[in-house]
Formats: C-alpha cells, structure tokens, sequence
C-alpha cells in the first residue's frame, strides 16, 4: 500500500475537526497557496432519515459559532433545517424563582441584538461541515479505520492506520474528542477531574409555552436546564450524581417526568418526556500542551468542560477558527513549514489562556451551586440576583453567553 502525503492531518472529523479542515482549505483556496489536508475519521455521520425526530444530542450555539460557521460557509445547510434561536436565557437558584431577586436573566433585544444563540442538532451540525468539505479539492478523507501507531521522523509524523494504510504529515491536528488517541499516542498528559456526575439528556413537552427561553435551574447535586426546540418541545440537559443519575434513568417514564418537573421549579409547568433518555459521564480535563512539534490539539481533545453553560463545542469551534487562521498567516509566506513548533505555539498561547478561564469560571460555577455546599449556593444566588442588577457585568457576561470572549480570530468578526 502505497503512502499517502498531506501537509496537514487532521485525526477526528466532529464539528470541530471538519470546521477546522474547512476554514484552512478555504483560507488556501483564497491565497492560491492550499495545503493538501487529510482527515481521518472512523464513523462518517449517518445520512439524514426522512422524517426523523430531532436528535437527543443538541448544542447550544453562540452567535461567535454562528459567525464561524457561516464564513467557513457550513452554516446554510444548517440554516436549511430546523434550528432553534433562544432570544432570552434565565438563570436561577433552587430556593429562589425564576425571574425572583435570587435569578439572572438576559434578554437579547436588551442587547439590540435578534437572539443570544440558537440550539441545532449536533448531527446537523457534523453533516453540514461534512459536505462542506467534501465539496474541497485540498482534502481528502481516510475512513473507517483508526490509527494504530504513530512514528516521527526528521521532517515529519508518520500514522498507521489500522488498515496498514501508511500517512506521512508535517502537522498532525488532534480533533478527536475527549478520549483523544493523538493526545495519548503524543504523550501529552491531560489534568482530569471526575465529577461524579452525568448528564441526562431527552426531549419534552411542557405544559406552558419555552418563550424562545434557555432556562437553567442550579439544585444541589448540578443544573438542571432546559433549551428551547424548533417543535415547541425542550431538550433537557439534567446534570446530577452518578448515583442520582442511575436511579433517575431506571425510573419509569411516569416517575422521570414528575420528578423532572420538581426539579425545573414547574418553570414551563408540568413535563412529559417524548423520548428516551441517554446519560453523559461529566469531567473536567484539560491538556498540559496544545502544541508541539508537528501537533495540535483542538476542541475536546485539548479540554473538556462541564455542559452547565454549554460551551465545549463553542470553545472547539474557536479553537479551529484560531489554528486555521495562525497557519493561513503562515501559508502567505514563502517557506512554509506547518508543523513549526514556533508557529504553532502562536495558536497554543492565543487559545490556552482563552479556554482556561472560561474553564475556571464554569468549574467555580459548579462548584457553588452543585456541590451541594448550601451556603455557598445561597450567596451564588444572592449573587445572581446582584449581578442581574449591574448592568455593565451583566452586559459582560451576557456578551460572553453570546461566545465573546478574549481574542477572536477573524473568521468569528466577519459575517
Ligand atoms: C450532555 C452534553 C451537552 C452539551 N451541550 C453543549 C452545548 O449546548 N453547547 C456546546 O457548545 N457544547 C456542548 N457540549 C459539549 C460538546 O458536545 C463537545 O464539546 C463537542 O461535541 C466537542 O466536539 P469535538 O469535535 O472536539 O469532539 P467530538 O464531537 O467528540 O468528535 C470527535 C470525532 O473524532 C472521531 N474519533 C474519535 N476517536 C478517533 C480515532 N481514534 N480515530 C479517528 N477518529 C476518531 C469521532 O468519531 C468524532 O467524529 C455538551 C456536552 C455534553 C456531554
């Protein structure tokens, strides 16, 4: 089998993985200089089924994402289907109220701005940037086997497939998740914190109208949350301890809805689960590295975060955006080489600090309210309450739920 060559290699085609090839083959096709890209991937998405309900995994999707979707050219085929903005979101605490002094909440019109987001099916997302980049000449795809060892060599990385199937790379980009092979087969350590907690995750319908509303709900033992669907139904995102979680996903769908509907304070009234559920193990993790020689994490391979302000594709998204554009720069010049340390430590330096604090601030924010610490979750919602009060950190915060946050590359500042 012969050896196949790419400038850059990207192991992982999830949303970010795929963003990622699409901006840096888009960026090569507007210098007239493009690297000739790779992606391996071991389970391409499924083709779209006619009529299917909408899919357990959703995302909240900030208005940067949006942006970055939309100049890597994805986001018409998402646009095309059922999307869902969320104009308002609000937060509040399990002795408080929804709207109460002991609750937050921002309003995107108060911003003067259409909405603060909007929840799309993650598959929609994965199929969209899929044929995006399928439609690309600089990108070829290896499918269906995974990697099985990785060698260095002087001028470049090469990747076995478990095909036998030979790759040669002067840049390999780790996209593939949290349990990343590239990560671990590079020696990169990763810090890691369990929770103890899972996500349940289903869809329902509720007896009052979501209002285009995000609504979270922080109760001892996690978030509970519930994001507005295209259909009038709610995903749920219901974070608890793993024992809390095994019980819960073993109740009978009867017991479930009640006791889901307790928790949510009765926000949307009574709830009815239309689907079936599916649980997450939740931790917190992130890599000692991004880059070094001939590598670079992206997205959940770099870090992972708690889905309590759904941010871990938002943070992914940017994390592409800025290792496009640092090596788009790189592409102008004459001697090109992507797998320079020196260039690819601009990226790790820009992203690193972008995603540790925005890591730091949602792991205090379980913290306070999850950990079942009242004291502390009684000043974090008196402090929600002071917060929705000071309208400039409200603004703050409000921007950063919209996904501005720190240095954003190009491709999230034009629309
Ligand atoms: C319950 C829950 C709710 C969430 N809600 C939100 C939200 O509302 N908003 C938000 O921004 N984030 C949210 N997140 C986080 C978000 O889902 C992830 O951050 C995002 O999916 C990470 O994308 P990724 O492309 O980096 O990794 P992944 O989506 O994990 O993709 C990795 C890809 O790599 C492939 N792969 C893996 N191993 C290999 C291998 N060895 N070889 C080849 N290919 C491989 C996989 O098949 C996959 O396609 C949530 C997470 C959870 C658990």
């Amino acid at each position: 089998m012969s050896t196949a060559e790419h400038d850059i290699l990207i192991v992982g085609g999830g949303m970010v993985g795929l963003t990622c090839a699409t901006l840096l083959a888009q960026y090569g096709e507007d210098t007239a200089r493009s690297f000739s890209i790779g992606i391996v991937e071991t389970s391409p998405p499924a083709p779209v089924r006619p009529n299917a309900d909408i899919e357990l995994r959703v995302s909240a999707l900030s208005r940067i994402s949006r942006t970055i979707l939309q100049f890597s050219g994805i986001w018409p085929a998402i646009a095309a289907t059922r999307i869902s903005p969320y104009r308002r979101m609000c937060v509040w605490q399990a002795d408080g109220a929804a709207g109460s002094a002991r609750s937050i909440s921002f309003d995107a019109a108060e911003l003067g701005e259409p909405d603060l987001g909007c929840i799309v099916e993650n598959g929609v997302i994965r199929r969209a940037a899929w044929e995006r980049v399928n439609a690309m000449h600089s990108v070829s795809l290896h499918l269906g086997s995974a990697p099985a060892a990785l060698h260095e060599e002087t001028d470049a990385l090469e990747l076995i497939l478990e095909n036998g199937q030979r790759l040669r790379t002067r840049l390999l980009v780790g996209a593939d998740g949290a349990r990343s092979w590239v990560r671990q087969a590079l020696g990169v350590t990763s810090r890691e914190r369990e929770y103890g907690q899972r996500a349940i995750v289903a869809h329902v319908e509720s007896q009052r109208s979501h209002r285009e509303t995000a609504w979270q709900r922080f109760i001892a033992g996690g978030p509970v949350a519930l994001l507005p669907l295209d259909d009038g139904r709610s995903s749920v995102v219901w974070s608890c301890p793993d024992a809390t979680a095994a019980e819960l996903m073993a109740a009978d769908k009867k017991i479930f809805d009640q006791r889901l509907t307790l928790a949510t304070d009765q926000v949307l009234g009574s709830l009815t689960t239309t689907t079936e559920r599916a649980d997450f193990p939740l931790s917190l993790a992130y890599a000692q590295r991004y880059t070094g020689r001939r590598y670079a994490l992206i997205g959940d391979a770099a870090h992972r975060v708690h889905p309590l302000a759904g941010q871990g594709a938002n943070l992914g998204l940017l994390d592409a955006a800025a290792l496009a554009e640092t090596l788009a720069v790189q592409q102008a010049s004459p001697v090109i080489d992507p797998g320079d340390p020196v260039i690819l430590r601009r990226y790790e330096r820009w992203r690193k600090g972008d995603t540790l604090l925005p890591m730091g601030v949602l792991d205090g924010l379980h913290r306070l309210f999850g950990a079942g610490w009242v004291p502390a979750a009684r000043l974090g919602g008196l402090g929600l309450g002071i917060v929705d009060r000071l309208a400039p950190v409200k603004r703050r915060l409000a921007l950063y739920a919209m996904g501005d946050s720190g240095d954003l590359p190009m491709a999230a500042r034009v629309s």
